[in-house]
């Protein structure tokens, strides 16, 4: 069994794998943790941005915690090559650590628009703490504040710069707002609610450069007249922190690749959140999903490995959840296959929105989006998640949804979802409490 773990990456993925491999082991072993920040939840960073959080309420285990659990740590450094004949990996410092397994949870990094004066002063990414530190000190009541990009991230922050008294105008260049997590109908829908709520939204609209301009920034855009902003937000997407690992045995994709046993083409070294491309629960293929549940997951399966269990990873579902100006919006799993059956209902005035994707009597998808004081709209998003997640056979149940695609509870109850899914758990055993450490992750 191998005795010396080496985790490079203290995010979730990172921060799960050594939790479990300490909840895992028979014998105790040696957890070397190399990361580039000290470790903290990147999702929590919106309740930082509106001060409804500390920022010492950001970090998931302090150095005290770390040690408590026997962790050895090289914080502040970066892994700069990896040695699979060797088992060595060699730091930014030119310290070298020698490992019997690894896990890469290098996460990814935020990359901003290729246009000139992206770099420029005023102009932020919103993806570290750093970052978000950055953005914080910069936004204050009747700035005028600029996103650019209207994808998933854009919208984890967005209540928060409007609840710092910021002016919001959001610009993305895709035709639709969300263009990777809700159709055409509930785009439209939430673009809509956001204009009455006080948010510019402008589609199709493409960014050619940034200037400065007496301390303010001016956005040069295509078509459509130019922005003027205080504070400009590149939430323009994320790439995997993998270029490290050039010229190593492991093999990488779009991210690298993993078996269902989370490991790599090199079978002591593993790999798990944003940098794995795993297997996806719906289509069984494999794919990157840069989101928090599939890090939590990965983390889990890979430290019971690591730890000499053997646990096969059943796939990461897609979950896309935000809430925006008191609307909830969702998607889960395959909301987009053009090839699957669907059925959709839309009720404009409240707004409420309900699109239902199947393969056979199977539901593969879905996308919800209503007002979170509505009941059912969290009620669906539960119980819509579930169904999807459970891939339970809907029977007669399905006609019954394809006519009314509202009416998700009866479905629900009657097809036995909760008892399904309430014995799983990811390592295949109840789950245990935290025992001594202050700490969940
Ligand atoms: C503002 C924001 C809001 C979000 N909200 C949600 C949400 O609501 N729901 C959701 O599902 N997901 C959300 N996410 C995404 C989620 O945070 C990520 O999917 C998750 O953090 C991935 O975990 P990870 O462990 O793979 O990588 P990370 O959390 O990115 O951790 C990677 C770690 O590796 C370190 N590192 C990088 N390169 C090196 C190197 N060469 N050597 C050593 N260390 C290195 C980094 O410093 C970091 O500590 C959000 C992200 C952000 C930024």
């Amino acid at each position: 069994m191998a005795r010396r773990h080496l985790i490079i990456g203290g995010g979730t993925a990172g921060m799960n794998a050594i939790r479990t491999i300490r909840e895992e082991e028979t014998e105790r072993s040696t957890i070397t943790l190399v990361s580039a920040e000290k470790p903290y939840s990147r999702m929590v960073l919106p309740y930082y941005l509106d001060r409804s959080i500390a920022e010492s309420h950001v970090f998931t285990a302090t150095a005290r915690v770390l040690a408590g659990w026997g962790v050895t740590t090289h914080l502040g450094k970066r892994a700069t090559a990896l040695d699979t004949k060797a088992n060595v990996c060699t730091l930014d410092d030119g310290t070298t650590v020698e490992y019997d397994d690894c896990l890469i949870a290098t996460g990814s990094s935020a990359v901003r628009a290729p246009v000139p004066g992206a770099d420029g002063p005023g102009v932020h990414s919103f993806w570290t703490l750093d970052q978000a530190r950055g953005v914080l000190a910069q936004i204050q009541p009747g700035r005028h504040v600029v996103m650019v990009g209207a994808g998933f991230i854009a919208f984890t922050i967005l209540n928060s710069i409007l609840s710092l008294g910021a002016k919001l105008t959001i610009v993305e260049v895709a035709p639709r707002i969300l263009p990777r997590m809700i159709d055409d109908s509930g785009a439209g829908l939430v673009q809509t609610w956001l204009e009455k709520n006080g948010v510019a939204v402008r589609t199709g609209a493409k960014l050619t450069r940034i200037d400065d301009v007496k301390g303010r920034r001016r956005l040069k855009m295509a078509a459509g007249g130019d922005l003027v902003a205080d504070v400009v937000i590149m939430a323009t997407g994320i790439r995997t922190n993998l270029a490290w690992l050039k010229g190593s045995e492991v093999t990488i994709n779009q991210g690298i690749v993993v078996d269902d046993h989370l490991r790599s083409s090199v079978p002591n070294v593993y790999a798990a959140g944003d940098v794995a491309e795993g297997r996806d629960l719906i289509s069984q293929t494999n794919a990157v999903h840069a989101i928090e549940p599939t890090a939590q997951e990965h983390g889990r399966i890979v430290g019971a490995n690591m730890a000499g269990k053997d646990v096969r990873y059943r796939g990461s579902l897609i979950i896309n959840i935000v809430e925006v100006c008191h609307l909830d919006v969702a998607s889960f799993g395959a909301w987009d296959d053009t090839k699957a059956e669907t059925a959709s209902g839309v009720k404009a005035d409240r707004p409420a929105y309900r699109k239902l994707l199947w393969r056979g009597d199977r539901l593969t998808g879905a996308i919800i989006l209503g007002p979170s004081s509505d009941i059912w709209t969290t009620n669906d998003v539960g119980m819509l998640k579930g169904l999807v997640q459970s891939g339970v056979s809907l029977g007669p149940w399905k006609a019954h949804l394809k006519k009314n695609p509202f009416d998700v509870k009866p479905a629900f109850i009657a097809t036995k979802t909760t008892s399904r899914l309430l014995p799983e758990t990811i390592l295949g055993r109840p789950s245990k409490a935290p025992g001594e450490t202050p700490v969940a992750v």
